[in-house]
C-alpha cells in the first residue's frame, strides 16, 4: 500500500519539479555557505529528517535569491496571493515544490490528523487546475525518503543535487564578541561550570550558585571574578564596584560586571543579554 502511495507521490512531485525547474539551470549556482534556515522545526515528514527539511529550505532560499526559482504568485490550491510559499514532498529535489498559501500549507501537513478539514478544503477548491495533485497525496504517513533512495538515481541529498562537485558549508552563526572573548580566555572545566550555573540560575546569589556546584559559601563569585578579569582586555574596561575598595583605597573593579549584572537588593547575579546570547551558542537552547 505504502509503495503504491510512494509511486503515486513520485508522479506528483515530478510534475511539480517540471513546473518549477527553469529551462536552464546554471552549472554552478553561486553560494559561499548555506543561509540560516527560516524553518526552525525539527519534525520529520515523509521520512525526511528535520535536518533534511531545513536543508531544503536553505537551498530554496539560495535558488530564489539567484532568481533560479521564481517567487510564487498564487496558491495552487485556493488561488490566494497572500502569504505564498513553497511546499515540498521530496526534500532531495530542490525544484519539486508546490506553491501554496500559509493556511493551505498547514492543512497539507495536518491532513493525517485532520482528514475532514483537508477533504473540505479540496472540495471547496475542486475547480483549481492543480487540485488533482493534492487529492492524490497519500493520506497516511509514508517513508518517501527511503522509497526515493531505493527507486531513483541519486544523489539523495539536496545540496549534492545542486552542487555535485563542491563543498557548500552549512550556515554557522558568527560567534559574538563575548563568545570570542570567553573562548580566547580558554576557560577551565570549572570555569565552564561557573558560566553554566549562572546561565541556568538567573538572579541567584553567590551562595546559591556555589551550592549548585557543591561548594560552600561564596566560592562562586570569587572564582568567577578571577575568570572575568581575564576577559577585561577583550571586553573591558570593567565597571567599578559600588562600595568595595582595592588595597590602595581606590574603588575596586567589579570584573563580573563584564558578563553579569548584580542586583544590590537581592544580591543576585544575572547574565547580561550579550553574554546570555553567547552562552546559548555554547550550551544550546
Ligand atoms: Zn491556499
Amino acid at each position: 500500500m505504502s509503495d503504491n502511495d510512494c509511486a503515486r507521490l513520485y508522479e506528483i512531485t515530478r510534475r511539480w519539479a517540471d513546473r518549477i525547474r527553469p529551462d536552464e539551470v546554471p552549472e554552478d549556482i553561486p553560494v559561499k555557505r548555506l543561509p540560516r534556515s527560516t524553518y526552525g522545526g525539527d519534525n520529520p515528514y515523509n521520512g525526511f529528517t528535520g535536518a533534511e527539511r531545513r536543508r531544503g529550505e536553505q537551498v530554496g532560499q539560495v535558488l530564489r535569491r539567484n532568481g533560479i526559482i521564481a517567487k510564487p504568485a498564487a496558491c495552487d490550491i485556493c488561488g490566494k496571493t497572500e502569504r505564498i510559499g513553497y511546499h515540498g514532498e521530496d526534500y532531495y529535489d530542490p525544484f519539486s515544490m508546490a506553491r501554496v498559501c500559509f493556511p493551505c500549507h498547514m492543512a497539507i501537513h495536518r491532513r493525517f490528523k485532520s482528514p475532514e478539514k483537508w477533504q473540505a478544503l479540496l472540495e471547496k477548491n475542486a475547480h483549481s487546475p492543480f487540485i488533482e495533485e493534492f487529492r492524490a497525496l497519500p493520506m497516511q504517513e509514508v517513508d518517501f525518503a527511503a522509497w526515493l533512495r531505493a527507486n531513483t538515481p541519486g544523489p539523495h541529498d539536496m545540496v549534492r543535487r545542486v552542487w555535485p562537485d563542491r563543498e557548500v558549508p552549512d550556515y554557522k552563526p558568527r560567534p559574538n564578541k563575548v563568545l570570542r572573548a570567553i573562548e580566547a580566555a580558554q576557560p577551565t572545566e570549572t570555569e565552564w561550570k561557573l558560566l553554566r550555573v549562572l546561565r541556568e540560575n538567573p538572579g541567584a546569589t553567590s551562595e546559591g550558585l556555589s551550592a549548585k556546584i557543591g561548594w560552600q559559601g561564596q566560592a562562586w563569585h570569587l572564582k568567577f571574578g578571577q575568570f572575568c578579569r581575564r576577559l577585561e582586555a577583550d571586553l573591558g574596561p570593567a565597571p567599578f564596584a559600588d562600595t568595595r575598595k582595592d588595597d590602595a583605597g581606590e574603588p575596586a573593579k567589579f570584573y563580573i560586571g563584564l558578563l553579569a549584572d548584580f542586583d544590590n537588593a537581592t544580591r543576585g547575579f544575572t547574565l547580561r543579554k550579550d553574554a546570555a546570547k553567547a552562552l546559548d551558542q555554547v550550551f544550546g537552547n
